[in-house]
């Protein structure tokens, strides 16, 4: 009997150390890691700059809480937000935990307490969270549900519509479904987003907590379908490995968010911070965004020349790329596994493809070396 509850099926590989894209399990058998522990390790695993950037911080101050000032957390949120509409920052230490945030300043701002998601969608495991998420196997069985939460088809426009009236708070969006399938906006579907929310006074919150901080090339990946969010939440890329979670609003969001109603005693805590100040130094460089297209457009391509076109898909945009295999992915998941690539799935069918952002294109050819050894025959 484990001493663990046994809510995660876990895979029986102990992983003990990592360099770049590469992880080790105790035995000394070598991995390509392509899931960067779900979209999280921005910079691979053990990158010196991170060692660095923790090991400074920890010799200095680890926690001083909410109650005081933080210089660092006024950074982090001014690098988050320059360049962009936005103004402001809340540190918290997780994805739920960051739509939680949005879902209770959307309300709060408007006064109104319907939400619109999408079907498929993914947004955490928290009351709220799983509410809003889209997805009912994540619910089963803890229900009553938060209420307003109305889960309305992706990339279906006439059914958004539909589902519009002056209840709505908010529509709260994917730009890209991780978890539930690497399904990407349709540009039609975003220009009615756009539209809807500007012209009835409806909030639009982007989760960005998978495709935000450069894993799909651009700093957000909303700034690829041009919208404009009120409000953006992140946490997985964030910290490069390091927990930290973050929402930014728009300036009118300000006076919402006023001293006492919302908080968390390990926000924006100084380690966590140090870490992501560090990866965003890095990942916001102008050619370092260039680079993850261009490693995009190669993967991308290799990928068409060595599968059939007829059975698999690509899909997803910079380095969150799904595989849409038409059957289980489960079982191909082990045999790449055995072979030594480590994947995870999106949905039922499509393989997700995450690599650290600083893949090199070897690590990328011998992926699809592996790939096609177990996809192909
Ligand atoms: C992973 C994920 C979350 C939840 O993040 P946690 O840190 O696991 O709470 C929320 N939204 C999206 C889009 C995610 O991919």
């Amino acid at each position: 009997m484990s001493a663990l509850f046994g809510n995660y099926g876990r895979r029986p590989v102990h992983l003990v150390k990592g360099q770049g894209t590469k992880v080790y399990d105790e035995a000394g058998k070598e991995y390509l890691d392509f899931t960067s522990g779900i979209a999280v390790l921005s910079l691979g695993h053990a990158n010196p700059i991170l060692v660095n950037a923790i090991k400074e911080q920890s010799e200095k101050l680890w926690h001083i809480s909410n109650l005081f000032d933080s210089p660092e957390q006024e950074q982090l949120a001014a690098t988050l937000v320059k360049d962009t509409h936005l103004a402001h920052g809340f540190f918290c230490n997780s994805g739920a935990e960051a739509n939680e945030a949005a879902i209770k300043l959307a309300r709060k701002h408007t006064g109104k307490h319907t939400i619109i998601t999408f079907q498929q969608s993914f947004h955490g495991r928290t009351f709220g969270a799983m509410s809003a998420t889209g997805q009912t196997k994540v619910q089963q069985g803890f229900g009553p549900l938060v209420e307003k939460f109305i889960h309305v088809p992706f990339n279906d426009v006439t059914a958004l519509e539909a589902a519009v009236d002056d209840e709505v708070a908010a529509i709260m969006l994917e730009v890209i479904q991780g978890e539930g399938g690497v399904n990407v906006v349709s540009d039609e579907f975003g220009k009615a987003i756009a539209k809807i929310c500007e012209e009835q006074g409806i909030l639009l919150i982007v989760d960005e907590v998978q495709t935000g901080i450069a894993r799909t090339g651009t700093r957000y990946a909303y700034e690829q379908i041009a919208l404009k969010p009120n409000i953006v939440t992140l946490a997985k890329g964030l910290g490069g490995g390091f927990p930290i979670g973050a929402m930014l609003g728009t300036a009118e969001m300000y006076d919402t968010f006023s001293p006492g109603t919302h908080g968390t005693t390990f926000g924006g805590n100084p380690l966590a911070v140090a870490v992501a100040q560090t990866v965003l130094n890095h990942v916001f460089e102008k050619s370092f965004l260039r680079e993850v297209m261009k490693k995009s457009d190669y993967f991308k391509e290799q990928l068409a020349k060595a599968l059939p076109a007829d059975k698999f898909s690509v899909k997803g945009r910079g380095l969150l790329l799904g595989l849409g295999c038409g059957e289980a992915v489960a079982p191909l998941i082990t045999k790449a596994e055995e072979a030594g690539l480590l994947l995870v799935g999106a949905g039922e069918d499509v393989i997700r493809l995450l690599p650290p952002l600083t893949v090199t294109y070897e690590e990328i050819d011998a992926a699809i070396v592996i790939l096609a050894g177990i996809l192909i025959n």
